[in-house]
């Protein structure tokens, strides 16, 4: 171990020489590189967890530059994959981590074999539907997850652990009300970013070092701006689907071919049945029709107003609509013809 890098962190009474060694030692996993994944991926890969890997389906661009900490101009310009550009970054800042970025989209077919064998699940994820697949999965293999989630300047944080405590399906059996504004609507800011993920990654700290009487233990909320905080204690729900009669909604339905996604104007089509595509002949194709830009992760298409990018898996992002049918009439005119 080298000792000087994790100085201030051993002189730290919690953590100390052996408690450095724990971290070194354990796994953790990121479903979503966004604001609150890039902080939590630095944090960590800084505090020296010995391995870490980050599953996005996304690609950098400008806007994202405001608050997603790992990521550049020059990302943005070249249109990387956030599970790249992240991992290209991560590796530069502490060489003793692995650190593996995952371009793919996680679904119920493949949200298992992403997590399986990891200590701890980190939410970096934008959306409901995503939460309870991880909420789902963590109940079915017993491995702790960190909910976080921002909109506009208020942060809401909970740490399930599964067999000993509620977990999201108990405090949220559906997705809440009122909380259906989204960084597309209300806007986010960085700070309150940095609140949830100041927490997450200290409850993922404490998880990592065996320090389970050291959790908040609540449903933890902070505004920024508004200067409020709340804590709430939320307790098991015997009749929870999730955790009571271990139902896994999310994990057997199989999820949908399309999502709108949060922060953009934009719909996802991810066809299960899947091949793959060669993406340089879809691109000599495309070219027909108007400009297309490549590079080795993705490929992007701009048709007035819609601009498509498409990935080796066969999935796309269509933007300029939120018309889910508008989408996959485009999808299967350009992409999959
Ligand atoms: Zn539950």
């Amino acid at each position: 171990m080298n000792v000087e890098k994790y100085s201030r962190q051993i002189l730290f009474r919690p953590i100390g020489r052996e408690g450095q060694e724990k971290l070194l030692a354990s796994k953790a996993v990121l479903v979503g590189c966004g604001a609150l994944g890039t902080a939590q991926a630095n944090a960590l890969v800084r505090a020296g967890v010995g391995a870490l890997r980050i599953v996005d389906r996304d690609y950098v661009e400008e806007s994202n530059l405001q608050r997603q900490g790992l990521f550049d101009e020059k990302d943005a310009a070249e249109s990387l994959p956030k599970a790249v550009a992240a991992e290209r970054k991560l590796r530069a800042i502490n060489s003793d981590v692995h650190v593996e970025g995952l371009v793919v989209d996680v679904t119920s077919g493949n949200i298992e074999d992403l997590v399986r064998g990891y200590d701890i699940i980190l939410d970096g994820a934008d959306n409901f539907e995503t939460r309870y697949l991880l909420n789902d999965v963590s109940v079915k293999l017993g491995i702790p997850w960190i909910y976080g989630a921002v909109v506009a300047s208020s942060a809401l944080t909970m740490t399930i652990l599964p067999g000993r405590g509620p977990c999201l399906a108990c405090v949220f059996p559906g997705p809440p009300q009122g909380l259906h504004e989204t960084c597309d609507t209300a806007g986010i800011i960085a700070p309150a970013v940095g609140w949830a993920t100041s927490i997450q990654v200290t409850e993922a700290l404490k998880l990592l070092l065996g320090r389970e009487n050291q959790l908040h233990g609540s449903l933890f909320a902070f505004d920024v701006w508004e200067n409020h905080a709340q804590q709430v204690r939320p307790r098991i729900d015997p009749g929870c689907r999730t955790c009571g009669q271990r139902v896994f909604t999310y994990l057997e339905e199989g999820g949908p071919t399309h999502v709108t996604m949060c922060g953009r104007n934009s719909v996802q089509i991810h066809r299960r049945d899947s091949r793959g595509l060669d993406l340089k002949v879809l691109k000599a194709r495309l070219e027909k029709f108007g400009p297309v830009k490549a590079n080795d992760f993705l490929l992007k298409f701009s048709l007035e107003p819609y601009e498509l990018t498409v990935f080796p898996d066969g999935r796309a992002i269509i933007k300029g609509t939120q018309d889910a049918a508008v989408a996959r009439g485009l999808y299967a005119k350009y992409v999959s013809s």
